[in-house]
């Protein structure tokens, strides 16, 4: 057995099993080995067993009747169960059937003894055959029986079969530990051979959790090591050197975190090789004037920029943004979404845009007389083609993948090359994002980046009132509305969903859509205001038309789903009322109630939840919403309150649930980091590291 050995060569399964393993992520030897145990019973609480015979009989005290039964465990124990006045019990499990026990035991004249114990059927009986093929003792398993993540035709009883094998066959021992021994020396952590039986089969709890936070160490590690490289192999790669120029004038003074950010980024701009830099700001801390320096910065060196948003509306407004700061200059700049062309400034209208063709606009962007491209994922498509691409900007970099980033950062094909190596050249790269992750997560999923905050909102911001809202208090806050709006400003509401019928069906009558919530608010409680509605299905003209109308406080009233979650700005906007407050995550709150963070008028954010769910775990966690001081400690609050689950899964980060319990010890990841930075340095190609050069534990992060 090799560890690259697939499991259907050393198993005998139905194409069921197949595929449910393939669900799961398994199809090779090493697979298995890498699927860890969810959780741990305890053996003497639990056992699995195949019913040796069984019966009724009237107990002889009180003659009432009682079931008994016989089994055998894996290791071919003896095991007794008696039921008391359940005698239907015995019957519904015949002989020979692999049921599990649960219950309290005890040990009696070498034989264990359940007295009314849980019994159900154990999952996977086909794999009676081979399980009772399990040697005579229970071979390396010890008290705590493993219980694995399953799929449905693939039970934890199936795994723990299958990965005993494997574990007793000694392909561990042919396997190389990927971590160098100075390290697992360093931080005290096992052996990979070691941490396999530690996880698959542990003794004592210890080992378990020992063996856990050795997978959590090389996860975070390999991470780092794939970030690390690729980010060496960036910046390999030679830079257009943007050479100093006046910063534009704006209205407003810059805070002291944008001028050290954009300083930082115009100094890593000046090298030959390209910056990678994350800007990392709360909402409403002024990313897009850091962006639209940096962008200046570039076209005053004859050169290109990208500006990448995820959705139309932002690349829209950002469009819209860059011209009001652009106008007065002779730049030019064009909007590339899926559905539209735009460029500015039109032929006919010097100080306004006009639609163009795709195609035509491909042309200006591939001859270089296009200077600033803003647009949405389209901007990564094929044909889209610059000359002299410098810089690279990616807004709310946290709704891109790493696959994407890459595909507009490889843009730098030059139609006629500018100079001799300009091929090699790589965009300057800013990613932005406002997404409240804890350091943790920011330091292993950024780990090729360089970090920058902006930490510090711009003068005059009051800090947002945020309320809890029972049913009862909903007339008041609609008051509250119309004054505001009475003295001028403007109001969000936004709705968990569309109109389309939620599955859960208590949830869907609570449950406001935006559809009916226009017509009930625009109708029923402000006959004399406008209201309008928002959502994701819209066109992207009806959206634009509806953002502009809102722009120009023409609807006092924007009823939205979640598609204005990200970037929106509309300063005039100071009251957010979010129905279904609940059924939000906190970081897509807090984010919502960064709409109205946008101007130095007092903000009022109002959170209705529905009564169904006005217990006190929602409350409490909407408190902390309320409480928090910027999204960042929201996220570390939660992350200590809650533990990793509350960050949304580990998929999305490209985690497993070993790598997530690494996020709650920043030590750790800190350390993680550290030693692929030695590493790296005085061996980037890994010649002295071969078996980190072929890292294939974990590939599926590097994808
Ligand atoms: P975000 O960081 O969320 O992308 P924006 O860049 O959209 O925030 O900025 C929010 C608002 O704050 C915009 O209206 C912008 O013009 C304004 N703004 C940015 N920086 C300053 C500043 N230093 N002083 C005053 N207003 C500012
Ligand atoms: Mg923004």
């Amino acid at each position: 057995m090799l560890p690259q050995d697939l499991i259907t060569q050393h198993f005998r399964l139905k194409p069921a099993q197949v595929k449910a393993l393939k669900k799961l992520g398994l199809t090779t030897i090493e697979n298995l080995l890498m699927h860890f145990p969810a959780r741990y019973a305890n053996q003497s609480e639990s056992v699995v067993a195949k019913v040796i015979s069984q019966g009724t009989r009237k107990g002889w005290h009180k003659r009432v009747p009682m079931a008994e039964m016989t089994l055998e465990d894996l290791s071919g124990k003896r095991i007794k169960a008696i039921w008391f006045s359940q005698a239907y019990m015995a019957k519904k499990f015949p002989e020979g059937s692999l049921v599990r026990l649960s219950g309290k035991s005890k040990e009696y004249k070498g034989s264990l003894s359940y007295t009314n114990p849980a019994i159900e059927l154990a999952n996977g009986t086909d794999m009676t055959g081979p399980l009772f093929q399990l040697p005579g003792n229970r071979g390396l398993l010890g008290n705590l029986m493993p219980i694995y993540p399953e799929s449905h035709g693939v039970s934890s009883l199936w795994l723990t079969y299958a990965i005993q094998k494997i574990l007793k066959s000694g392909v561990v021992e042919s396997l190389v530990d990927p971590i160098p021994a100075n390290i697992l020396n360093k931080y005290k952590l096992p052996t990979l051979q070691s941490s396999l039986i530690f996880i698959h089969s542990p003794k004592r709890e210890s080992d378990a959790k020992a063996a856990r936070k050795r997978f959590s160490f090389q996860e975070i590690f390999f991470i780092q090591l794939a970030r690390q490289k690729a980010r060496l192999a960036y910046e390999e790669a030679g830079a257009y050197q943007i050479k100093d120029t006046p910063i534009l004038p704006v209205p407003f003074t810059p805070t002291q975190a944008q001028d050290q950010a954009l300083g930082a980024i115009l100094s890593d701009m000046k090298r030959a090789h390209p910056m990678m830099r994350l800007l990392e700001g709360d909402v409403g801390s002024g990313k897009t004037y850091v962006a639209a320096q940096a962008a200046y910065a570039v076209v005053q060196n004859n050169l290109q920029v990208a500006y990448m948003a995820p959705t139309e509306i932002l690349a829209k407004q950002h469009f819209d943004t860059f011209i009001s700061i652009f106008r007065h200059l002779d730049i030019s700049i064009g909007l590339l979404t899926g559905s539209e062309c735009r460029k500015f400034p039109s032929k006919v209208d010097i100080s306004g845009h006009t639609h163009v063709s795709r195609t035509q606009l491909l042309k200006w962007i591939a001859d270089g007389s296009m200077s600033i491209v803003i647009g949405t994922h389209a901007l990564i498509t094929e044909s889209v083609k610059f000359k002299n691409l410098a810089l690279v900007i990616i807004d709310e970099q946290h709704r891109f993948g790493t696959k994407q980033r890459a595909a507009l950062t490889s843009k730098t094909s030059a139609v006629e090359p500018l100079r001799e190596n300009t091929a090699q050249y790589k965009p300057h790269l800013l990613s932005m994002t406002a997404t409240p992750i804890p350091r943790t997560l920011a330091l292993t999923i950024y780990g090729d980046l360089d970090l920058t905050l902006l930490d510090e909102s711009p003068p005059g911001r009051k800090p947002i009132i945020t309320k809890i809202v029972n049913p009862a208090g909903r007339t008041a806050v609609y008051e509250h509305m119309r004054t505001e709006i009475k003295n001028g400003r403007q109001a969000y509401v936004i709705c968990p969903r569309i109109n389309e019928p939620d599955p859960e069906k208590e949830l869907a009558l609570e449950t406001k859509d935006v559809t009916s919530e226009v017509e009930k608010l625009g109708n029923e409680i402000f006959p004399e205001l406008v209201v309008a509605g928002l959502h994701g299905k819209m066109s992207a003209g009806e959206k634009d038309e509806i953002m502009q109308e809102f722009a120009n406080n023409e609807i006092n009233i924007l009823v939205a789903t979640s598609v204005i979650e990200v970037g929106v700005n509309v300063p005039n906007a100071t009251m957010i009322v979010i129905e279904g407050a609940e059924r939000f995550g906190l970081a897509q709150l807090h984010q919502l109630r960064g709409r109205v963070l946008r101007s130095s008028h007092q903000a009022h954010c109002y959170l209705f939840t529905s009564t169904e769910s006005r217990n006190s775990k929602v409350l409490n966690r909407l408190k902390a919403i309320g409480q928090a001081k910027s999204g960042f400690d929201l996220a570390e609050e939660d992350l200590k309150l809650r533990g990793p689950g509350t960050l949304g899964g580990g998929k999305q980060w490209g985690l497993s649930d070993v790598g997530m319990e690494a996020l709650q010890n920043l030590k750790m990841v800190e350390a993680a980091r550290t030693e692929v930075r030695l590493i790296l340095e005085q061996d980037s190609e890994l010649s002295k590291h071969p078996q980190l050069a072929v890292v294939s534990v974990l590939k599926h992060h590097f994808e």
